[in-house]
């Protein structure tokens, strides 16, 4: 079913609890009424001009309100093919990203188990590529399957046509034209650990090792390290870790030994974005209605009623502090929501 709905408090429908009203909001459960549905608007010339997609709205910020928003809702995981080894099973877009590691996990699939609790929907999963302890959706998405809105046409993207980086994929790229229906993931049945991750290791103990207790084990980590956004709204880590040329990150830890670095594509490395933001004495401080996570400062509160403006003015204080002392720009990993910025 296909509902038009006007007027439509979006408060519900982003995790930073920021205000902002959609115009009108299609939500529907039935991908093929959907996509129909865009496209007879599409040829009618009655689409406006920018339209959000959006998920559960764990990962944006709305500065100001967007005036179209397509909320796809459709549900369903099925297995699509196995063998001996390897289980294909393809998701929609409105399953709960969680619901669906949960369900992989209770079926001993793995590759997803270090996924565990990351807010949001399934549609959005390859948008970001989301990571976490050693394992980003990459690594077990096979295809994409999409709604090409301009077009009006189904595709399928392979992994390799989806250009996965790092928290970053072809479809950022492109926003607001293809609306993501399904995700076919390819899970292993012999399961080979990642627990590389800092504090990983530990926290599983004793344990024996399978899909389900380092599900376990990343889902304590993550509740006592994150605040819950159902309580204090956030969107996750507000900043990518910034990537700078080898030279720049060698002359950098010669004057701040601590400072964390990662690998990074060829000639770069990442660099911790949590490290600078505490150089530049911003953890756990307050501004009005909006803070820095005391516990991670690469997170941004709602400590009230803040709205999208005092957050990103906040997030903009911020990076201009990292930039005058280190010279480096930090950049959002979060969706900066200004009306009409999708163009279909
Ligand atoms: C407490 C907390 C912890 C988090 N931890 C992590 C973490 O560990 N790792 C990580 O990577 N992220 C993390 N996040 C960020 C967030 O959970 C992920 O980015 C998640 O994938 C967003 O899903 P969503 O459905 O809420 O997407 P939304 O916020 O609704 O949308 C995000 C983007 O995807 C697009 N989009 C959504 N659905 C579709 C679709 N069907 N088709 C096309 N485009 C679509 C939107 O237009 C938007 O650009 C965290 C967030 C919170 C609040």
């Amino acid at each position: 079913m296909i509902t038009f709905r006007r007027h439509i408090s979006l408060l519900p429908y982003n995790t930073f609890a920021v205000p902002a009203v959609a115009d009108t909001f299609i939500v529907s459960d039935n991908a093929a009424e959907l996509t129909h549905e865009l496209h007879e608007l599409r040829r009618k010339n009655r689409l406006p001009e920018t339209m959000l997609i959006l998920g559960g709205g764990s990962n944006v910020l709305f500065v100001s309100s967007p005036s179209w928003v397509v909320h796809p809702d459709f549900k369903g995981v099925k297995i699509e093919k196995e063998d001996e080894s390897t289980v294909w099973v393809r998701a929609y877009a409105g399953e709960t990203w969680d619901d669906f590691v949960a369900w992989c996990v209770e079926r001993d699939y793995s590759g997803m188990e270090n996924l565990s609790a990351i807010p949001g929907t399934v549609g959005a999963c390859p948008v970001q590529n989301i990571g976490a302890y050693g394992r980003e959706a990459k690594d077990v998405i096979e295809q994409v399957e999409v709604f090409d809105i301009t077009e009006g046409e189904m595709l399928s993207f392979s992994r390799k046509d989806c250009t996965f980086n790092y928290r970053d994929s072809f479809f950022k790229h492109h926003r607001g034209r293809y609306l993501i229906v399904s995700a076919l993931f390819g899970l292993s049945k012999t399961f080979t650990p990642q627990l590389s991750y800092a504090g990983l290791m530990e926290e599983m103990g004793n344990k024996p090792v399978t899909p389900a207790t380092v599900r376990e084990a990343v889902i304590s980590i993550r509740r006592r390290k994150l605040p819950d956004c159902t309580v204090l709204g956030n969107a996750g880590s507000f900043f990518k870790n910034p990537a700078v040329p080898v030279r720049k990150a060698g002359l950098l830890q010669q004057q701040y030994p601590s400072l964390p670095v990662y690998p990074a594509a060829k000639g770069y490395r990442k660099v911790s974005a949590a490290w600078l933001i505490e150089q530049c004495g911003w953890k756990g401080t307050r501004k009005g209605n909006v803070g820095c996570f005391g516990l991670q400062p690469l997170i941004l509160i709602n400590c009230g009623n803040a709205s999208g403006k005092e957050l990103m003015d906040f997030a903009n204080e911020i990076m201009d502090s990292v930039e005058k002392k280190f010279d480096i720009r930090l950049e959002p990993e979060v969706r900066i929501i200004h009306d009409s910025t999708d163009r279909v």
